[in-house]
């Protein structure tokens, strides 16, 4: 299926309270595939975003979304390995997860594995062999060396790999790009069958930063799934897994989950209904609450360019796109930055920035940087006053 609902039932739990509360139209199909040309980046293909919460299970999700416009291929590029700060957070993850679950020579199967750096770490540092799954993935001459023991796949992971004998199986930021979340986890269950030691990982980015924290530069019409802590167990626990729990990383901006499998239960505990109602209050405020935010900004970016601030933002990933795109304008920005090499050189989706490194800066000696991300602060200032750059930071 490639919408998401019909008839206004919710996805995940079939529930018909599953209401349109925001509406952002207009938005590029992809932010993270790469415009070598400007006029093409501005003239990208532009889809609705139309966000429905369900009040029973706290479900989120563009009721908008046709997956038919999405076609994920190589040049689709959203590795964020390039900052030391998320390569240090991927790298603390595996330790943990490794020591957690007691990973040496296990099976490992990664879903949505990307260009395969956090598989390989998992494999390299609890020496354990590993299948990787990504239509995306770019067959890299350093992964020669470690093919006895660790294979990817260019394909979606579905249960015609479910003869791989795994005994963790991680996927991170996958579930939201999936208009039927509820299918995906069903036949990952299938899949597991009666191995009942296997451990499941999933990574999402936490909805409840976005809709209560306001970190609304996350919204994206490649995400058509949003969930917090509530909604994401009850996903699991309605489809077979116990779920042993679930955490906030990154400053707060990844929702993290564990489970094993389990006998499916629709309960919800008393401490999620209690978080369900705080949601349901945030999504009430939400669209007053996001208005206000874009217009401080638009008057912000109003008072820089009174100014002539030379300013540039930091950060063309999701949030990045996100927030040009928002704001009218944003055309007195003319540069973007970002660490990733892969995106340097390209343009961005919808309004046609050009994507710069970050050793660009100190020809152009930028005023104002705009930090898409806090957690990224500290190595950039760093980075920034290594390079003898004296400009003002602001967080968005
Ligand atoms: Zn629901």
């Amino acid at each position: 299926m490639n919408n998401l609902s019909q008839h206004n039932i919710c996805p995940v739990c079939g529930s018909s309270h599953f209401e349109v509360f925001f509406e952002m139209l207009e938005m590029p199909i992809f932010c993270n595939v790469l415009w070598p040309e400007q006029k093409a980046a501005q003239n990208c293909d532009k889809g609705d975003i139309k966000l429905a919460f369900c009040s029973s299970c706290g479900f989120i999700g563009n009721v908008a979304f046709d997956s038919s416009l999405l076609d994920y291929t190589q040049a689709y590029e959203n590795s964020l390995d390039f900052s030391p700060k998320f390569q240090e957070y991927s790298l603390s993850l595996a330790k943990r997860l490794i020591e957690s679950h007691y990973l040496h020579k296990k099976d490992i199967v990664e879903i949505g594995c990307g260009k395969g750096y956090f598989l390989l770490s998992l494999c390299e540092l609890g020496n354990n062999r590993g299948v990787g799954f990504d239509p995306t993935y770019v067959p890299l001459s350093e992964h020669e060396k470690v093919k006895d023991k660790v294979t990817f796949v260019q394909d979606y992971y579905s249960e015609k790999y479910a003869y791989s004998d795994s005994n963790f199986v991680a996927c991170r930021h996958v579930l939201e790009h999936i208009p039927q979340p509820n299918t995906m986890v069903e036949s990952l269950r299938r899949a597991i069958g009666s191995r009942l030691q296997t451990t499941i990982f999933f990574e999402v980015p936490n909805a409840l930063d976005t809709f209560h924290n306001m970190a609304i530069w996350d919204i994206i019409y490649e995400h058509c799934c949003y969930f917090t802590s509530v909604c994401l167990s009850y996903v699991f626990t309605s489809n077979g897994f116990q779920v042993k729990q679930t955490s906030e990383e990154f400053g707060g901006q990844f929702l993290c989950l564990e489970a094993v499998p389990g006998v499916s239960t629709k309960e919800k505990t008393k401490q999620q209904s209690i978080d369900l109602q705080q949601l349901t209050q945030d999504i009430q405020k939400f669209s007053s609450r996001f208005a206000s935010k874009v217009e401080a900004w638009q008057s912000k970016l109003e008072y820089i360019t009174s100014k002539n601030q030379r300013t540039v933002v930091w950060g063309a990933g999701s949030k990045g796109v996100t927030f040009l795109n928002l704001l009218k304008n944003r055309n007195d920005i003319e540069f973007i930055v970002d660490l990733n090499p892969r995106k340097q050189g390209m343009y961005v989706a919808g309004t046609g920035q050009r994507i710069v490194p970050p050793s660009f800066l100190q020809e152009y000696q930028p005023e104002l940087i705009i930090l898409m991300n806090r957690v990224y602060e500290q190595e950039i200032r760093q980075m920034a006053a290594d390079m003898g750059i004296s400009a003002e930071f602001i967080c968005v």
